[in-house]
């Protein structure tokens, strides 16, 4: 079965690639670990599972493409779904999510799909944050999960195209799986690559050789919007990481900074100083779960960060558009973070 589904539940949300557009060289080289490498596990569910959403729609340009894992051969991809399937969720509805601008991926997609009574096709608009598990719940079952909290017990898994391999590989094929790809760019880097590192190297080995000199750079792990920042980099590459952005730290004054340059600068420019709340409402705007960011902002900044969790905060899904979109450079999602804490 195939649908078209537009966003039109979701208010915001905002299409990277076409203001970032990021080319990764197609180079995979092998980083080996300098201890064993750690080993890729997969654990079934107890629960019952109704529904597995393969999300073949990543919406931040950083993040791994599909080319990398589908590599032309979607048909074979898909038959290795139909093993997991059988194996570990027989009961179980297989919906695929796919960039409608993929089109090699959807029409081979779709002919799979008339074969068979167990997959769906959703031809989808890579607009981040569709595939955060909240909004890609709603936006393929309809249904309403709450952020942070495990699918699974809801009947719900969600996988991406590299972990369908890895289970493929590991647990129907019988080998050890223990490296994985990882999409490595930004403005700090010499060049995008993609990179087949062992599982438990560290990020600091797998950057070797590859930023610039002469420039600070800012790390983040899965990206700079719901990512991490790091400064240590010896931290070690597990399953969770997909990708790591290296930008230009941009620890210098620039003219204008209110005006976005066409290059992946995002809320870097820490030597931009810090100015007031315009009320422009941009970020009530882009806010994918129709929340009044600048609210929590006011109620912060007035001493009141209780106050700010009376307004739905914990419906936040930490997607990180607020403060991408703040022209005064407010970091509101860190805010936002330090509100919700209050709860624990
Ligand atoms: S981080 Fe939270 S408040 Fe900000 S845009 Fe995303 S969901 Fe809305
Ligand atoms: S985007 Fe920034 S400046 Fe504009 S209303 Fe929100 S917090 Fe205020």
């Amino acid at each position: 079965m195939y649908k078209e589904k537009e966003n039109s539940w979701f208010k915001g949300g905002y299409n990277f690639f076409d203001t970032y557009p990021i080319r990764f060289c197609n180079i995979v080289e092998k980083i080996f670990s300098d201890d064993m490498p750690e080993i890729f596990e997969f654990h079934a569910s107890v629960q019952k599972i109704q529904h597995v959403i393969v999300n073949l729609c990543p919406t931040e340009p950083w993040i791994l493409p599909n080319w990398v894992i589908l590599e032309h051969k979607t048909a074979a991809f898909l038959d290795k779904l139909k093993e997991i399937r059988v194996r570990y969720f027989p009961d179980a509805t297989i919906h695929i999510g796919i960039n409608k601008n993929e089109n090699e991926h959807i029409v081979e997609t779709i002919d799979y799909a008339v074969s068979v009574e167990w997959m769906k096709v959703y031809k989808l608009d890579a607009k981040y944050p569709q595939d955060d598990p909240v909004i890609l719940a709603k936006v393929i079952l309809g249904v309403d999960i709450s952020f942070n909290k495990d699918t699974i017990s809801q009947g719900v898994v969600i996988l991406d195209a590299q972990t369908v391999s890895a289970v493929y590989d590991n647990c129907i094929l019988g080998n050890q799986v223990n490296s994985r790809f990882i999409a490595l760019s930004g403005t700090g880097l010499k060049e995008n690559e993609i990179i087949n590192v062992q599982l438990g190297t560290s990020i600091e080995k797998m950057f070797k050789g590859r930023f610039k000199e002469g420039i600070k750079y800012r790390v983040f792990v899965n990206g700079p919007l719901r990512g991490n920042e790091i400064t240590d980099l010896s931290q070690r590459i597990d399953w969770s990481i997909n990708n790591i952005v290296a930008l230009d730290a941009m620890d210098r004054n620039i003219m204008f900074p209110m005006f976005k340059s066409n290059e992946l600068a995002l809320t870097t420019n820490i030597l931009g100083e810090l100015r007031r709340c315009i009320y422009c409402n941009f970020c009530d705007d882009i806010c994918p779960v129709d929340l009044e960011p600048a609210l929590y902002y006011h109620s912060y900044g007035r001493g009141e960060k209780h106050k700010a969790r009376l307004y739905n905060l914990g419906k936040c899904i930490e997607c990180g558009l607020c403060s991408f979109i703040c022209p005064s450079k407010l970091e509101l999602l860190k805010i936002i973070k330090e509100c919700k804490a209050l709860d624990k």
